[in-house]
This record gives structure tokens, sequence and C-alpha cells, in this order.
């Protein structure tokens, strides 16, 4: 493997919007990687509150605010072996929360082996605090009760939810 596969990773997302998880797994990931390329993913499944370049724009504010070396955001549609290649990475960062992840990770794992064994998945788990935490809660948070829970998003992502639901 070439030593500069070695030192680059993707983290692959919806990031609808990215959360306080999403910022802890990529900050454990830059301590890892010399370089992280964030990707926002086109999911033709979901259909996402924020269009892909709002979400590129909140990752990239955030990254930028929190001064994280090392890291860069990217949109990517298609097959997460084939942005890890285009990245020069050999490695797929996931983040692992309770167990119900875990299943669904495991599948992603399988799948993305047989596309291409050159490609590892690591797998980082959140803060405690961040265990329970995912982006479909902000956002039912923000839609249905208008509010904010504490903690759960960074600065720029909490301006975008106020002013997408008006509070
Ligand atoms: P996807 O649709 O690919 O699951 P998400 O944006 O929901 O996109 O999640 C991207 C990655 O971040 C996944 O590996 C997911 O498990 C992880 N993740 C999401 N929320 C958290 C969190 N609170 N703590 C740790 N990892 C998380």
């Amino acid at each position: 493997m070439p030593e500069s596969n070695c030192r680059t990773a993707i983290y692959p997302g919806t990031f609808d919007p990215p959360t306080s998880g999403h910022l802890d797994i990529l900050s454990e990931a830059a301590l890892l990687f010399n370089r992280v390329v964030a990707g926002v993913g086109i999911n033709p499944g979901k259909l996402p509150l924020f269009a892909i370049e709002e979400r590129v724009e909140m990752l990239r504010e955030t990254v930028a605010a929190k001064s994280m070396g090392g890291v860069e955001v990217a949109a990517f549609e298609g097959l997460t072996v084939d942005f890890a290649r285009a990245c020069g990475a050999a490695f797929i960062v996931r983040g692992l929360r309770a167990v119900t992840d875990f299943e669904h990770e495991l599948g992603l794992v399988l799948a993305n082996e047989q596309l291409d064994d050159g490609i590892k998945t690591v797998f980082i788990m959140p803060s405690h605090r961040y265990l329970y935490l995912s982006s479909s809660i902000v956002r039912q948070a923000a839609e249905v009760g208008r509010r904010i829970i504490p903690g759960s998003v960074p600065a720029s992502v909490e301006a975008r939810l106020r002013a997408r639901f008006g509070f």
C-alpha cells in the first residue's frame, strides 16, 4: 500500500444536518490520520432536509471554526469505495453508536469489502454524550418542537435550523 494511502481516510455520511456526534468522530479521525475527507453523500434513498450544498457549507464552517487541521469536506455521488479511491484513501471511517448501528454497519463493511478489498473500514465510538444523538432526532426537535437539543449541533447548524423553521 503506498504511504500516502495509509494516511488518508474518508468519513462518508449524509450529515443532514451535521451534529456534535459527527464532529466528535471527525476530530478523533483527524488525530489518527494525516488527511480526512468528510464526504457528504447524495443518497438516493433519503430525501434530505438540507440541500447538498448547505450540508457541505455547514460542515466546512464548523471545521474552520474548530481549526481542525487536515480535514477537508467534499460532496460525492456514487459508491463510497469509489469516492475513497478518488481521494487516495485506503480507509473509511464510520461512527458506531448504540448496538442498533452495528448490523447496518456490518452490512456496509461486507458490501464494501466485496467491491474493493483494498479499502478497510475503521470504527470510532463517540463520547458517551453523543451515543444516542442522530441527525434525525435533531431534525425532529427543530421541526416539531421548534427547539434545539442543548449541545447537539455546532453554531452554524443551529443558525440554519432556526432560520429554516423560524424560531
Ligand atoms: P449515513 O446515512 O451514512 O448513516 P449519517 O450522517 O447519519 O449518514 O452518519 C454518518 C456516520 O456518522 C455514520 O457512521 C454514523 O454512524 C455516524 N454518526 C452519526 N451520528 C453519530 C453520533 N452521534 N455519534 C457517532 N457517530 C455518529
